[in-house]
């Protein structure tokens, strides 16, 4: 296979297509497909990042292939603490476990770009000695500056091919000049050299091609003055070291692309480049730009995947898990936003996924985030899995919000009992939460209006009539009940409200008599007596 001359600036970009689409079905005939998550531990895990996860999760596991997880943490200035074990907490409450990580290993490590530090310094080296990046001494007070003064005239300043030949690098230094400071100790950073007047372009695989003016890309820093790789350099050096067959991350990684692409073509000669995929924005509910964390908490609903509390600040944001979603549901939601198998389907398991998704279903423009439609995806997973799937997350729930759960069997009939009615897992508290505790508060204002002396003395007397009648079944509490306010003259219709409210607290629940079964003949007498001390 004939490979293309290193400068594809002048390329025929068909040809190049037809070179890189040759090489990868060469490439995946010979290697399995490794794709990999590539998250910077800098805080909570925003849904879009769970959704890169999945798709490259998905694909991987359609083709046989490895997920890999590598963490991208060479801005030590953003890292956060705790970050990257909730990362890991995340992947594996949404079931998406890597193949290669920090923690499962893998032939490839480390799979912590902070601990590969000393490797990238040789590719860095290797473009200075071949004229595509250069040392660049400038200060940051003085960037600064030449910030200020362009933003007082009105423009911005960016380091690039029309500037550089001005500025404080061993482009304009001499060598001998560079080689003082550099003997000296200056502190400096490295350079690309984005070449004046090309294009690079690439074929995405949701997007098609894509090209770019490298006049209007600046010389991003590769090598950082504490020695530490930018992002990118890092993740191209990664992505060729790691054997990285298709590179799947979101649409806000396109600008970057032809720095990538350039470090491709310098380094590796575009061998073994990964295909490309960016994948569409997660959208505001109105459709106005990117989702944000901030969206979440004025509207209400969770962004991040789990809880995600703030080490610095103490500041908690809540998370889809906590609030009641099942895994199953937040996974089949995510990825419903970008893409569909075409047939009108909604609800997929994990293996229907790996089967029928297709990168090229994956919509071009962003998804709206519909909070509705979130929790709507949460009820029909709660309705279509057997209660034993999910019995333990309610319980655990119910024991966090001081209910005693007297056995398993008594809540998976109370969880039948009242699933049909709970959109989120933290719904059955208010549900359900009467099957293990009296109610606290009554709503009176649904009883009082009607209440009278014939409705007391209906109660009294069945309280007395509950006491000794033999049995406690469902039915025999119903004919008891109905055969009194026969005799009592009252319609059944208007006591069954009042006997709700008694059991119950409010309006809501299953069957009357199904709930005074469930709790019991002296749990229900105590509770019927109860309120009515209280009217
Ligand atoms: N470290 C980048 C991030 O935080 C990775 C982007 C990529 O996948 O190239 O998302």
């Amino acid at each position: 296979m004939q490979k293309p001359p290193n400068d594809t600036g002048g390329f025929p970009f068909q040809c190049f297509r037809q070179w890189q689409l040759q090489e990868h079905t060469y490439l995946c005939s010979m290697n399995t497909v490794r794709v990999r998550f590539a998250p910077s531990p800098t805080g909570g895990l925003h849904l879009g990042g769970v959704r890169t996860v999945l798709y490259n999760y998905l694909f991987a596991r359609q083709q046989g292939g490895q997920f890999i997880l590598r963490i991208e943490d060479t801005d030590q200035t953003r890292y956060v603490d705790g970050a990257e074990q909730y990362i890991m907490d995340c992947l594996q409450w949404c079931g998406l476990v890597p193949d290669e990580s920090p923690v499962h290993g893998g032939e490839y490590g480390p799979y912590r770009q902070s601990e590969r530090k000393t490797l990238y310094r040789r590719y860095a080296d290797q473009l200075v000695a071949a004229g595509q990046a250069y040392y660049a001494f400038d200060t940051p007070e003085a960037l600064d500056q030449l910030r200020e003064t362009h933003k007082a005239a009105g423009n911005s300043f960016f380091y690039n091919h029309e500037v550089r030949m001005g500025l404080n690098n061993s482009l304009r230094l001499l060598p001998e000049e560079t080689q003082a400071l550099l003997d000296a100790g200056t502190p400096y950073v490295i350079r690309i050299k984005v070449p004046a007047n090309e294009f690079v372009s690439f074929t995405d695989m949701i997007r098609g091609d894509i090209a770019f003016d490298t006049n209007t890309t600046d010389d991003k820093v590769l090598l950082k003055a504490d020695g530490m790789p930018t992002y990118h350099l890092a993740v191209v050096v990664d992505d060729y070291l790691m054997k990285i067959t298709h590179a799947f991350r979101g649409e806000e990684w396109l600008p970057s692309a032809p720095i990538h692409l350039l470090l491709w073509k310098y380094l590796f000669g575009f061998d073994h480049m990964p295909q490309w995929a960016h994948l569409p924005l997660i959208l505001k509910p109105d459709g106005n730009g990117k989702l944000s964390k901030r969206d979440g908490d004025r509207l209400g609903f969770p962004v991040y995947a789990m809880d995600w509390k703030d080490p610095k600040t103490g500041d908690l944001t809540k998370g889809f898990r906590e609030l009641g979603f099942l895994p199953q549901a937040f996974i089949n939601l995510l990825a419903a936003l970008g893409w569909n198998d075409g047939s009108g389907q909604e609800i997929f398991t994990i293996d229907e996924l790996i089967e029928k998704f297709n990168m090229d279903r994956v919509h071009v423009s962003g998804a709206k985030f519909d909070f509705e439609k979130a929790k709507w995806y949460n009820q029909e997973w709660i309705r279509k899995q057997p209660v034993a799937e999910w019995q333990s997350l309610v319980h655990q729930h119910l024991k966090e919000q001081g209910l005693v759960v007297p056995n398993d069997n008594y809540l998976t009939r109370v969880l039948e009992l009242v699933k049909e009615r709970c959109t989120l897992l933290t719904d059955f508290y208010t549900q359900a939460g009467f099957f293990f505790q009296a109610p606290q508060q009554w709503d009176m204002d649904a009883v009082r209006p009607k209440w009278n002396e014939d409705k007391k003395a209906f109660f009294t007397e069945l309280v007395a009539i509950f006491a000794t009648m033999t049995g406690w079944e469902n039915a025999a509490i119903e004919e008891a009940f109905k055969t009194l306010a026969t005799a009592k003259n009252i319609k059944p219709g208007e006591l069954q409200l009042p006997m709700r409210v008694m059991l119950v607290g409010g309006k809501f629940g299953p069957a009357v008599f199904e709930i005074a079964a469930m709790i019991g003949r002296a749990a229900t007498i105590a509770r019927v007596e109860n309120m009515l001390g209280a009217l």
